[in-house]
């Protein structure tokens, strides 16, 4: 038994050619018989220390997992790699509890994952004494301690029960919480020797920090959100009360998007993590109350719509994005009045003074983050205690080409104007003076008498107010918290005032496609299968094959079993189950490409146009779907051959296409939103009524008029 089978182990179930850091020390410590911690980051690769030692040792391997809701999923999750696993805990009936219990006894499951409540029952603890169990793996293991971010009482009876256990079993406890107390907690609680604990590295490679700040959040967000639709995303908010109105703005525009807070019944939330898993929704705006106990692998985003309240929540929550290794996103979202609500939330919740100062140096140093002009990536490093780290080059920062424009002229027109109006108002008001608004507000107050009032008049009132903003996030405006927040002039507006200092702004940042996909096609179609086995599988698509996985197959078009078992992800047991599934979409993906590639050569030959080809097949009497499958070419294809046809005058038949009441409809959508843009039109009608549909009718007038 050691680390060389090890990694055949890694090979055969999980598919993956080596180990990440840290993993196969931990195995070989846990194979040698020793007591074991292992401290990774979140994504960091943990089960797989345990399962493997799990598949090398004799008898069933005992795992203390916390979150009821992931354990289902990671028992799913083996049961695909064809490990036999099973657990245990309150989801389940007394009588099935007993049935998956005697099966252990048979030795049919090779783990066996436990909530620590029932470690509580003496029966269940004299139960265990009568299995052989060599390996005792503490998931979560920060539980244990009262210094954690997660206290969980029954955690202190794992002690007792290896104390009790004949099998006298090594311990393995993993953590992402790396804290000194909590993990001298660990170690004594359940006798780790200091020369047995692995602490990897806090970075994650594979994730791309971003901060935004002075730009619209809410245009952002929904941006961001549409252009990856296809991914899958979370958003957190600071209150219940954000998140509604977040997600119904996302609603409205059409996203498959859900929701979770505290707010919700337990039923409403669990039906909303469930879909968001599945991949039925694609984004989840959520409170920070979202996220413990999942472990959705393709998560390709994280966005914080307000700032988090320190560095460790926001990494931990930001560190749900890219599990599965796949290039991902964490973007913060900052406005300066974020600062102010975290302020008065640290004020309202700490009332231990020292607590207090300690909480408010820590949102500090999360503003400072949003601040810095350095890597972010390096900055939350070093934040951590990596003294060595260094800049990652694809952060916000790191990547920052944006052109610099001087402002200094617009500063000291909204400077000015705070001044005149007595320094005693908020964004809002000041900004509709300067925009010169017509608000009844303004005349009460007589500031349409300002020589200020208009001044920006050019511009829109939302953007002078995201101006002000931005120089509120440089410190040009402070904010001072009342009733209301009033803004006042700092130190370094007075110095832009006294033409001492020059103000620049960037222009805004753009929104990007998180991953690109050179075979965007074939990943689309191969993410469809996922989809379908996974339904009919009742598991997390996630759990069939990760994205990288299809990635990779993207990358490494397998045409065979053998060369299928090359991919990453990909042991002997999904090969076997869905092996041929997936070759057989790569290989009509790969002969579709030859088959275009060659039209692709003879064309511009005298062979007739593909239209004419098409149009042929069409006068024959063939449906559009025929003729796809007969000249193996998309359905849009076929389509804008037919309205080529019709455009060079051959007779084609529209009422095959378009009923008498579908042409009123369109008909009136036309005279609403004009003829220019398909879009617009569109929007106004049925979402049955297709874009071809509208072209057709669109086309049918032209000719008319011709
Ligand atoms: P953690 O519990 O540390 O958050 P997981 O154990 O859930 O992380 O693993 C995260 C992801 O990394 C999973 O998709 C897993 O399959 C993958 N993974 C683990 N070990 C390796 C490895 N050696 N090579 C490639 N991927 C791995
Ligand atoms: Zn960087």
């Amino acid at each position: 038994m050691n680390i060389f089978h090890a990694k055949n182990y890694l090979k055969e179930y999980f598919g993956y050619e080596n180990f990440r850091p840290g993993q196969d020390e931990i195995i070989q410590s846990v194979l040698f018989g020793n007591n074991t911690a292992g401290i990774m980051p979140t994504g960091g690769g943990k089960s797989i220390c345990y399962q493997i030692p799990a598949l090398l040792m004799e008898g069933i391997t005992l795992v203390v997992s916390p979150l009821i809701s992931l354990m289902k999923d990671q028992v799913d999750a083996l049961n695909q790699t064809g490990i036999s696993a099973t657990f245990i805990n309150s989801s389940l009936t007394q009588a099935e509890i007993e049935r998956r219990l005697s099966e252990a006894e048979l030795g049919v499951y090779k783990l066996i994952y436990i909530a620590p409540e029932r470690l509580e029952s003496p029966y269940f603890v004299q139960y265990l004494r009568s299995l052989p169990i060599p390996l005792v793996a503490v998931d979560e293991a920060h539980c244990i301690s009262q210094w954690g971010h997660d206290f969980r009482p029954s955690y202190l009876r794992i002690k007792d029960l290896l104390q009790g256990l004949p099998s006298n079993p090594v311990v393995l406890a993993l953590t992402a919480t790396a804290t000194p107390q909590v993990q001298s907690d660990i170690c004594s609680s359940l006798e780790i020797e200091e020369e047995n604990t692995y602490i990897t590295g806090f970075s994650r490679e594979n994730l791309s920090f971003k901060v935004i700040k002075g730009q619209d959040r809410s245009q952002y967000a929904l941006h961001y959100v549409r252009t990856n639709k296809d991914e899958s995303g979370i958003i957190y908010a600071a209150t219940r009360k954000e998140v509604d109105s977040l997600y119904n703005k996302l609603k409205k525009q059409g996203v498959a998007v859900g929701k979770y807070h505290g707010g919700m019944s337990d039923v409403q939330r669990n039906e909303m993590q469930e879909e968001f898993l599945k991949d039925n929704l694609q984004v989840i705006v959520a409170t920070n109350a979202f996220g413990m106990g999942i472990n959705k692998s393709n998560v390709r985003y994280v966005l914080h719509y307000q700032l988090p309240k320190n560095m460790e929540s926001y990494y931990q929550e930001a560190g749900r994005a890219g599990r599965d290794g796949g290039e991902s996103e964490c973007v913060v979202l900052y406005s300066p009045q974020d600062v102010q609500i975290q302020r008065f939330l640290i004020s309202q919740n700490t009332l231990d003074p020292a607590r207090h100062t300690q909480e408010l140096l820590k949102l500090r140093q999360m503003v400072d983050y949003c601040h810095t002009e350095g890597c972010l990536q390096e900055f939350i490093l070093r934040y951590f205690g990596d003294e060595e780290a260094a800049p990652c080059g694809k952060c916000s920062n790191c990547t920052d080409e944006r052109q610099a424009i001087e402002v200094t002229r617009e500063t000291q027109m909204v400077l000015s104007c705070m001044i005149r109006m007595g320094e005693r108002f908020g964004n809002s008001l000041v900004s509709q003076v300067l925009a010169g608004s017509k608000n009844k507000k303004i005349k009460e107050f007589g500031f349409e008498k300002l020589s200020t009032y208009g001044l920006m008049k050019e511009q829109k009132q939302k953007d002078i107010s995201l101006f002000i903003d931005f120089l509120i996030s440089e410190e040009y405006i402070t904010v001072v918290s009342g009733t209301f927040p009033v803004l006042r002039v700092s130190e370094r507006g007075k110095s832009v005032l006294q033409g001492k200092e020059k103000v620049t702004r960037k222009e805004t940042m753009k929104v990007e496609k998180v991953s690109y996909q050179e075979n965007d096609e074939l990943f689309q179609t191969l993410r469809s299968i996922r989809k379908e086995l996974a339904d009919s599988e009742g598991v997390p698509p996630f759990v069939i094959f990760s994205d990288e996985t299809l990635r990779d197959m993207c990358r490494k078009l397998p045409s065979d079993s053998a060369a299928f078992l090359e991919v990453k992800g990909v042991g002997s047991h999904k090969n076997d189950k869905y092996g041929s599934r997936f070759v057989e979409a790569i290989t009509e993906y790969k002969t579709s490409k030859q088959a275009e590639e060659r039209s692709d050569k003879s064309r511009g030959s005298d062979e007739e146009p593909s239209h004419m080809a098409t149009y042929k097949l069409y006068f024959k009497g063939k449906g559009l779907e025929e003729i796809t499958e007969e000249r193996n070419l998309s359905l849009t294809t076929v389509q804008n051959h037919i309205l080529q046809s019709i455009e060079e005058g051959m007779e084609v038949n529209t009422d095959k296409f378009l009923t008498n009441e579908e042409r009123q409809l369109i008909e009136v959508a036309v005279e609403k939103a004009g003829h220019e843009k398909l879009k617009p039109i569109k929007e106004e009608l049925p979402d049955e009524i297709s874009y071809f549909q509208i072209k057709v009718f669109l086309h049918e007038r032209i000719m008319a008029v011709k």
